[in-house]
């Protein structure tokens, strides 16, 4: 796996986990000296970024167990046995920082900070709309052409990159919804391409649908900006902040009320904070698989499709699982025996 993909699946665990209410990460000493000798080494061979701190010289290259980018490819078969599978009664996010830092009880000292989400340009209030009356094919035409043409997500977005609506049947019962574009998405504009994305596409596989049967979209319709120097690519994502949530609010509502799904998944604690409200939890863990409300529809909360590239514990992938099945028995899509037994251990 090449550092720029480890240093992003890095990023986007720490801030996964800032998410969740995280304030601090222990990262032993050896492990941080050999990621910012590698973002060094990198930097001198012409990449930027340097994600968890200033570089230093020389060096060994990141820990291969930084991240494991194809654990999506056994979603719904059985994943071999992981080695750091957390005790049956914690919850599954319970040793994420072994698996990635190197194995191992992660040394208390040093923490580093999670930096602060920075935003871009100032976001103005959202500009309320109303929808074009027509079937739903001309009234998503109509938004898709208003978003990608809105002048505060055009500002936000780099040069050659594109802002994202999202994409899927209009008639579709469910509603997947993410967070912001990454790397791949604001390159393609379409939402959940990259390694998160094909894990999904894998997971609604295993609820028994193609990806082209449901409605996949995001809170956020362009990738946060990081700092990065001008003429280089950006390296790792931020979550968004409350004000361009806020600002994307609308075009989230507006394709709710052109699918008029049945319900709505969250994935993930921004797309919750963004559908919910930051202030209505604390942590994930305490509304996810249960009910919730948007917009009079019901949400299912469930973990980020990358939380499960990162712990891909049989473990784990049963508690998403047994996420979707309330939303499969929700939305009455059929569930086989085989499906209701999924990632149980035998
Ligand atoms: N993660 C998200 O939340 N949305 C995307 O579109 C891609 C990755």
């Amino acid at each position: 796996m090449a550092l720029r993909e480890q240093l992003l699946a890095v990023a986007d665990e720490l801030r996964r986990r800032k998410a969740d209410g995280e304030k601090t990460v222990a990262i032993a000493e050896d492990t941080l000296s050999a990621v910012r000798a590698a973002v060094a080494a990198q930097n001198r061979g012409g990449m930027a970024g340097d994600v968890v701190g200033t570089a230093a010289p020389t060096a060994p290259a990141v820990p291969p167990s930084a991240a494991k980018p194809d654990a999506g490819a056994d979603f719904a078969r059985r994943a071999p046995a992981a080695t750091h599978e957390p005790a049956p009664d914690q919850p599954p996010r319970g040793d994420r920082g072994a698996a990635l830092f190197g194995g191992g009880a992660p040394a208390a000292k040093p923490t580093v900070k999670i930096a602060p989400a920075q935003g871009g340009a100032a976001i103005p209030p959202a500009m309320p709309f109303v929808l074009p009356e027509g079937d739903k094919a001309t009234r998503w035409a109509w938004l898709k052409d208003r978003v990608e043409n809105d002048p505060v997500c055009r500002a936000h977005v780099r040069p050659g990159k594109k802002v994202v609506l999202g994409v899927g049947t209009l008639d579709s019962k469910i509603f997947f919804c993410g967070e912001a574009p990454g790397a791949d998405e604001e390159v393609q504009g379409e939402p959940f391409v990259g390694a998160a994305g094909q894990l999904l596409t894998k997971m609604i596989k295993a609820m028994g649908l193609d990806r082209g049967q449901v409605y996949i979209g995001n809170i956020m319709n362009w990738r946060p900006e990081m700092p990065t120097p001008p003429g280089l690519e950006q390296i790792g994502n931020r979550p968004p902040t409350a004000e361009e949530m806020a600002y994307c609010l609308p075009h989230l509502k507006a394709q709710l009320e052109i699918v008029q799904p049945e319900l709505i998944v969250a994935l993930g604690a921004t797309a919750a904070a963004g559908l919910l409200g930051a202030g209505s939890f604390k942590a994930l863990g305490e509304i996810r698989g249960r009910w919730q409300t948007f917009a009079g529809r019901p949400v299912m909360v469930t973990y980020h499709p990358s939380y499960l590239l990162r712990n891909n514990s049989n473990r784990a992938k049963r508690v998403v699982w047994e996420d979707l099945l309330k939303v499969m028995e929700r939305a009455q899509l059929p569930i086989s025996e085989r499906q209701r037994n999924f990632f149980l251990e035998r």
